[in-house]
């Protein structure tokens, strides 16, 4: 079973996250950021606790993480204006609960598959990063419409 890292990436990028360009907002239960732009308008939603698994999650908590989530995905949607979303809660190599939306388009090279079949091995590189300059108006869009 997948244990929670002593060295955990996610809790370690929580404490400074708010200072971080990425950022987006922030509930009581998670933390939005936006992640490489190889699919435009992605972003990861960090849950506040150091769970791995929604059963772990205290009830109200983990309902309360799940309603956040679907707000970032609608306010995600309402501004990219995908063809899809694919919101995915992996884990498989950071455990620390965190749900992946990614916004699917038609004209995508290959459309149909699953992201992680899609995206090129240095797709957090640039020019795909976020990068603060280029994705601010993005962020700020996202956050706007969430906050509304
Ligand atoms: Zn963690």
């Amino acid at each position: 079973m997948a244990q929670h890292q002593l060295d955990c990436s996610i809790c370690t990028r929580l404490k400074t996250v708010r200072d971080d360009p990425a950022f987006i907002t922030e509930t009581a239960t998670g933390v939005a950021v936006m992640g490489s732009q190889w699919f435009r308008g992605y972003c990861v939603f960090l849950c506040k606790l150091p769970a791995t698994e929604l059963d772990e999650l205290p009830p109200d908590f983990g309902r309360d993480y799940l309603d956040d989530m679907a707000r970032l995905a609608q306010a995600v949607r309402a501004v990219v204006q995908p063809h899809k979303l694919n919101l995915e809660l992996l884990g498989n190599i950071v455990p620390h609960l965190h749900w992946h939306i990614f916004p699917r388009r038609l004209d995508e090279e290959h459309p149909l598959k699953p992201v992680w079949l899609c995206m090129p091995p240095d797709y957090e590189e640039a020019p795909h990063a976020f990068d603060a300059t280029r994705d601010a108006p993005l962020r700020d869009a996202i956050r706007v419409e969430f906050e509304c």
